[in-house]
Parts: C-alpha cells; structure tokens; sequence
C-alpha cells in the first residue's frame, strides 16, 4: 500500500523527479524480473526484423496466439522478404489466411508489402526494400493503428513508443484503479497519458513486451489467487482497494446482428458452383457457395458468430443433370474448392457435406 500511494505522486506532475525515478526504477526491475522467468518464447520476439515482427503484429489482431503461429509460420516460410508478399496475387494470400477470420488484415497486409516495394528509394545497396522506420512511416501503412505502429516502433527498433494492447488496459487499469472506460474517445486519451508516464523510454522493446506478457499470463480477465504472488501487488492500488477484478470497464457493446443464410450446393456428382463475395460486407473477395439471405421457419443447423454479427446457416443440396448458368457464379470441380479462399462459415458447410453430393 505505501508504494502504491508514492506512486501515485511518482505519476503526480508535482511530484519530484528523483521520486518519480526511484520508484519507477523498481517498478521496472519488479516487472522485468517476472518477466525474464515467465514469458513465453515466441518467434516474433526473438528477431528484431521489421518484416517479420510486423507480419506476426497484423495476424496476431483478434487472434490466439496458438492459432496465429501457425500462420505466421507459414507466411514467413513462404513470404521470407517483403518483396515475396508484395509479388504475391491477392488470392494466393487470401487462400494463405484462409480460417483466421477478417480477411480486410490480409488485404491490408498485402496492399502494405506493395507500397513498401513500390516505394524505390528505400533500398539497400543490395537492392533489397527497407522497412519504414520510424513511427509515422510505420503508422500510414493500411491496416496500421496506433497499437501496431508503437509494437512494431518498439519491437524491431526500440523507439520508445508505448504499444497499449487489451492486455495493457486491463494491467494499467488496475495498477491506477481507473474506472473509466478504455475504449472511449476519452478513455483512451486518458489511458495513453498514463501508460507515457509508465514507459521505460530507454528500453521500450523489453517494457512492452514485459507489460504485455504480464497481462496475458498474470493480471488476466479471471484473477483467481494470481494477486497474492504478483510482484508489483505494492503498485497495485486496484488490488488495494478490492477493485481489480472489476477493471477493465469498456463501453457497453453494440447490438449484435442476426442474419440468415440459406446456402445452395449444386452437383452434377462433379462439379460445384461458387461465387466470389463482391459486396463491401463481410467475407469481401472471398468465395462460397451460391447464398441467398432471408430468415425464414426452417432450422438453421450452423451458427457463426463475427464481431457484430451472428450468423445462422443451412444449405440445399440441388442434384442436377447439368449444371445451371448462373450469373456471378464458376462452374469448378469438387476437388478444385481447395485452390479458393473460403470462408470459415464455408468450410464447416464443407465438412458436412461428405456422401451428400
Ligand atoms: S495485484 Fe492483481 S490486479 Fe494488481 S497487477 Fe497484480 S495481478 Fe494485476
């Protein structure tokens, strides 16, 4: 408790700077201490490559970290250098990304890896393309926030931009027991003020890391007992008040909406029917099966839940002689589905299907 009250004079503007220093000082070596022993080795913070660190920052965006390694393996092993990504077709990086869900990122991805090649005085003598680097650079890439810019400004160059994930809300939430909400116009300013005053500016690369680690694996959503061994509990003054658990607030969330999806598998035992999805929605530029939308008494077996949408599925089997001409639609073989980018939803229709068609 009685750090945690000089604390809150360290985080003052009153306060006197050798306070602020000391007890900064110990907040770090407390932090990076736990995190010397806990963190997980992953492969994007082993390396200080632009490139890679930024590929795994736009996979990792509301993704497992479990779930996002596999992709990030993948894309670096297939995409080494930006160059390879940016001499990519879009489908070829749609059909990489296939499963992890909001494909804009990977449009982005690729879109960004074009500017960067596009833009030819930043070579080295060898020819090859840099890497932005310096924060606005970083920042103006398609499909950069301020999140991603600040982990990749401090991840591969160590510039002393804080990088404030949902892990860093919750743990900068408690620490100041702030009961307002993070993800407003308001809370964020107010939050990012804080976490500037919490920044190790000289080793921006080893606090973000460590804050961020930190909060996945220790301060997380559901405490159990992890206050009682946590190191900086003397910072903590939402562990001194009894509030931690409650923080993060956010605001509450939009109203999710239902649509229903009625898909139509058409077979001449080996053909199907696709279409590419061209309207600004969700899935855009990625393929399924013909689909028209209304919501009618019928049961809808699957269900598939977005961010603001919840989706209720089903299909129609159409066995024909010869396959219909429908416009919008690609006559393929079954066996060519695999060569598409389809949605998840798709996939599961899928799985599904097996002795049906
Ligand atoms: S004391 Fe609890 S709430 Fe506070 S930082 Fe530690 S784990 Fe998080």
């Amino acid at each position: 408790m009685i750090f945690f009250v000089i604390l809150c004079r360290f985080l003052s503007f009153t306060s006197q700077n050798s306070a602020k220093l000391m007890f900064k000082s110990l907040f770090y070596s407390k932090l990076y201490e736990w995190y010397e022993t806990n963190h997980r080795v992953l492969p994007w913070r082993e390396t200080e490559d632009a490139y890679a660190i930024w590929l795994s920052e736009i996979i990792l965006q509301q993704t497992r970290v479990a779930q996002g390694m596999e992709y990030y393996m993948r894309f670096v092993s297939r995409w080494p250098k930006v160059e390879d990504l940016a001499a990519a077709e879009e489908a070829e990086v749609l059909r990489e990304w296939q499963g992890l869900g909001y494909y804009s990122r990977a449009r982005n991805l690729h879109k960004a890896a074009q500017m960067i090649v596009a833009n030819g005085e930043r070579r080295k003598a060898n020819g090859e393309c840099i890497f932005p680097q310096t924060f606005e650079e970083i920042r103006a890439l398609p499909g950069v926030g301020e999140y991603t810019a600040g982990a990749i400004s401090s991840f591969a160059y160590n510039l002393p931009y804080p990088a404030v994930d949902g892990n860093v809300y919750r743990v900068i939430a408690r620490l100041l027991d702030i009961d307002e909400a993070f993800d407003t116009t308001k809370g964020k300013k107010l939050f990012h003020s804080k976490i500037e005053e919490f920044l190790d500016r000289d080793n921006a690369r080893l606090f973000n890391s460590a804050i961020m680690e930190f909060g996945a694996l220790h301060c997380t959503p559901v405490l159990g007992d992890h206050c009682e061994s946590c190191p900086i509990k003397d910072f903590c003054a939402g562990y001194a008040h009894g509030t931690a658990e409650l923080l993060p607030v956010r605001k509450p969330r939009p109203k999710v909406r239902d649509r229903w999806f009625t898909y139509h598998i058409y077979t001449d035992g080996a053909h199907t029917l696709i279409q590419r999805r061209e309207a600004k929605d969700i899935w855009y530029h990625l393929y399924e099966f013909p689909c028209t939308e209304e919501q009618t008494d019928d049961t809808y077996p699957f269900t598939h839940v977005l961010s603001h949408q919840k989706l209720h599925a089903r299909y129609m089997v159409h066995k024909v002689q010869k396959m219909p001409e429908i416009p919008g639609t690609l006559v393929i073989r079954w066996e060519e589905l695999n060569d598409y980018a389809l949605s998840r939803l798709t996939l599961r229709v899928i799985d599904t299907l097996q002795h049906k068609v």
